[in-house]
């Protein structure tokens, strides 16, 4: 197994990441003239505090973002509560739900080491890191109800959190909104220029190409389901029945989701809706 952190590897000028396990995600690191913001945490308060510690090779890491709720992204936070973090406003609802608390359970973590960013954001705001600055931004739900990109405009790098993966097919859970899910993708393809990077939650950094295939494919999953709940297919046998942009366990896990999300607006398979008696 690769060793818990990997050594930093350069993005581009000023910008760097290492990969932490055992969820192989993405830690960024930004470095301008007078700072240095850390993206995501870790997944354990120890993991967090030796992060910090391989950061400061680079540089002493002045603020942190969590760009999620995601327990690989966000529950090294402890390790930074003396300095400004920045998270989205969901967040603090998301520390009391208790697929959270579980989680924070399973691995281990002390409640009290389960800590919210010290600035909640509900749509953006900027870092200054002396000369470079960083935006960091919800474009609307999508991998979760808070997703936080973070937009290096001086040199043309995004992190998209786990909006966009590159190691496998993005992930799908009862916290997504596949539906809202490419237009969050739409706010980074709309800024960034010919040669930018994304640097997403897992895997290695892609380019605007990548990221454009991979939200016509979630907006062709949606397309997908729409059209069989139109058709009157019953979730059980939409896979059978369907032409998926996903290999089979993704579309399988993401088809609760996707039925429920139609469900919602009122689309059901027509086989289940009810039949009124003729008078
Ligand atoms: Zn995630």
């Amino acid at each position: 197994m690769a060793s818990e952190l990997s050594d930093w590897i350069r993005v581009t000028h000023g910008v760097w990441r290492l990969v932490a396990q055992p969820e192989h995600v993405n830690i960024g690191l930004v470095v301008g003239d007078t700072g240095a913001l850390l993206i995501d945490t870790g997944s354990w308060p120890e993991q967090g505090r030796r992060i910090r510690e391989r950061a400061a090779e680079v540089a002493d890491v002045t603020h942190v973002v969590v760009t999620h709720r995601h327990y690989d992204h966000f529950f090294g936070l402890a390790a930074f509560t003396d300095l400004p973090t920045i998270g989205h406003a969901s967040l603090e609802q998301d520390l009391a739900d208790p697929v959270v608390l579980e989680e924070a359970f399973e691995l281990r973590i002390d409640p009290a080491e389960l800590v919210l960013p010290s600035q909640l954001v509900h749509l953006a705001t900027t870092v200054d890191l002396g000369g470079v600055r960083a935006e960091i931004v919800h474009f609307g739900p999508g991998h979760t109800a808070g997703d936080l990109v973070v937009i290096v405009p001086e040199h043309e790098v995004v992190f998209a959190g786990d909006l966009l993966e590159s190691l496998d097919p993005p992930q799908f859970g009862p916290e997504s909104s596949i539906a809202a899910w490419p237009a969050a993708l739409d706010g980074i393809l709309g800024i960034l220029g010919e040669d930018a990077l994304i640097v997403p939650g897992h895997g290695d950094p892609v380019d605007r190409v990548f990221a454009f295939d991979q939200r016509a494919r979630i907006s062709a999953l949606y397309g997908q389901a729409e059209y069989l709940v139109k058709q009157g297919v019953a979730e059980e046998d939409a896979w059978e029945k369907g032409d998926w942009p996903f290999p089979e366990p993704t579309v399988r896990a993401a088809l609760p989701l996707l039925y429920a999300e139609l469900a919602g607006k009122g689309l059901i398979p027509r086989e289940q809706l009810p039949v009124r008696p003729l008078s």
